[in-house]
């Protein structure tokens, strides 16, 4: 939580969600060198514990301190509903509300006028919340893989983690692919590009542009490629019987799923099938 500053009456501070606005829109926008609060001024409208002016002093430049002015006020009318925004008053200008009951900022929505004030506030952006209706910005939600859809691009940078690279890993080696050294694992690294880079080239459909990287058609061969090689063990299946069945060595399909004496499966388990 920043410190709010008190014009007057150290301590008294302003109304609670204000308070978390305030911390969001300083969270916003660092450059922000101080924020006040409360005054008890007969003549200010701080005295009703729901205005906050964000200083923009003390930017390099006087364009630094115009842009940041003008992204707080911008900030604050792109989300005046979600923030409970009443009104602000910005270099010379104020802007307002239809259902506001202030009249100083009651106009037409989201509208700059000119402001006919005193204090021009070219130093700082004076703003009026509603202090009741705020609504937390939301963090954006993490992504939740489905375990086999292609999860986009920009999942398979250099760097990216994920279990769909460890997929993506284990679906090479089962196509072919005997150049990992160690993994396949969550971490996309240059010696998954190289593995890509591999199947891109040695598949007509993807030779032309053979980066390393999936996209959404590599990923897609590859699951095709590797779509009919598993098998889900059945009640009274036996590794044994299995391998009968499918035409491979039960030892290898142990080797390949990991299995350990006594090699016991249950129904329902997937085995994957080596080629
Ligand atoms: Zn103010």
């Amino acid at each position: 939580m920043p410190t709010i500053h008190t014009y007057l009456d150290p301590g008294t501070a302003v109304d609670p969600d204000v308070r978390k606005i305030c911390a969001e829109v300083v969270h916003h926008f660092p450059a922000i060198p101080n924020v006040w609060g409360y005054s008890s001024a007969s003549s200010s409208d701080h005295r009703n514990r729901r205005c906050i002016d964000y200083m923009v002093i003390g930017q390099k430049t006087d364009a630094a301190r115009l842009k940041l002015g003008n992204d707080i006020a911008a900030y604050h009318k792109a989300d005046a509903t979600r923030l409970g925004v009443n009104g602000q008053i910005w270099n010379h200008q104020v802007m307002g509300f239809p259902h506001v009951t202030n009249p100083a900022y009651r106009g037409p929505y989201g509208t700059w006028r000119k402001y006919f004030g005193g204090n021009q506030h070219t130093d700082h952006v004076h703003v009026e919340y509603d202090g009741s209706t705020y609504q937390p910005d939301t963090p954006p939600k993490p992504y939740v893989w489905d375990g086999h859809s292609f999860p986009g691009t920009g999942r398979f940078k250099i760097g990216s983690k994920g279990p769909w690279v460890t997929r993506l890993g284990e679906m090479l080696v089962e196509v072919g692919y005997r150049g990992y050294k160690e993994g396949p694992g969550p971490l996309f690294t240059e010696a998954d590009r190289r593995a890509v880079q591999w199947y891109q080239k040695r598949t007509p459909a993807l030779s032309g542009d053979a980066d390393g990287f999936p996209g959404p058609v590599t990923w897609s061969l590859l699951v095709a490629a590797t779509a009919d090689h598993t098998y889900t063990v059945k009640s009274g299946d036996s590794l044994s019987q299995i391998g009968l069945r499918v035409g491979v060595a039960w030892r290898e399909i142990a080797a390949a799923n990991k299995l350990k004496a006594p090699y016991v499966v249950k129904p329902g388990q997937v085995l994957r099938l080596p080629r």
